[in-house]
């Protein structure tokens, strides 16, 4: 595994600037990947990991950066709960451990380091230095990876009935029509309710 610092100086570069949300996402990761016995994740170990996170900040990408888990992948999985929280899931063993960034470090950062100002200082200097324990809780999980969910699944695409448009990843849902059949709807249209989008005409 590549030290705290090295990865620290690529996520900097990565995401444009060294944040405090940086410095959280590498660390849950590192301590994810050593949990689970992933050294290498971007090298000999590729493929192994698929992340869940469940926010979409700076630690996000951090997070991307260290386990090389990426969104085009279909590695990278974004559940919008607004928590500072993440599961990683090792393909190879099965094994899957959740990394949640407590409250309390917050506490923590100004009990530590009462003299760093600012605020943001403070904290970048805490989250370098603060014990894993301090920083997170980990819990072992279990998460179901049905075949679709998987980065490399192939599938065939489904022409929505109703607006015409493709649906990968089995994306869509049977209605039953009058006489009996079904047909494929895309969720947009068999769930107008979620649509984020309106058109304007
Ligand atoms: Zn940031
Ligand atoms: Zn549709």
């Amino acid at each position: 595994m590549e030290s705290l610092n090295d990865l620290l100086q690529q996520a900097e570069v990565a995401h444009g600037h060294l944040c405090a949300g940086q410095i959280l996402g590498v660390r849950m990761a590192l301590m994810a990947c050593c949990a689970l016995g992933v050294k290498e994740p971007r090298g000999a170990d590729r493929k192994r990991l698929v992340c869940f996170v469940e926010i979409d900040r700076c630690a996000t990408d951090a997070i991307g950066l260290v386990t090389g888990c990426r969104l085009g992948r279909r590695a990278l999985k974004f559940r919008d709960w607004g928590k500072m929280a993440a599961t990683f899931v090792d393909l190879a063993s099965g094994r899957a451990v959740r990394v949640v960034a407590l409250e309390s470090s917050r506490e923590l950062a100004k009990a530590r380091f009462p003299h760093v100002e600012p605020a943001a200082a403070q904290q970048k200097a805490a989250y370098r230095t603060l014990s894993d324990e301090e920083l997170f809780s980990a819990q072992w999980v279990q998460v179901e990876m049905s075949p679709e969910e998987m980065p490399g699944f192939k599938g065939g695409r489904v022409q929505c009935a109703v607006c015409g448009e493709g649906v990968n990843f089995g994306r869509f849902e049977m209605q039953a029509n009058a006489d009996g059949t079904e047909r494929p709807l895309c969720r947009s249209c068999a769930r107008p309710e979620l649509r984020y989008w309106k058109p304007i005409d």
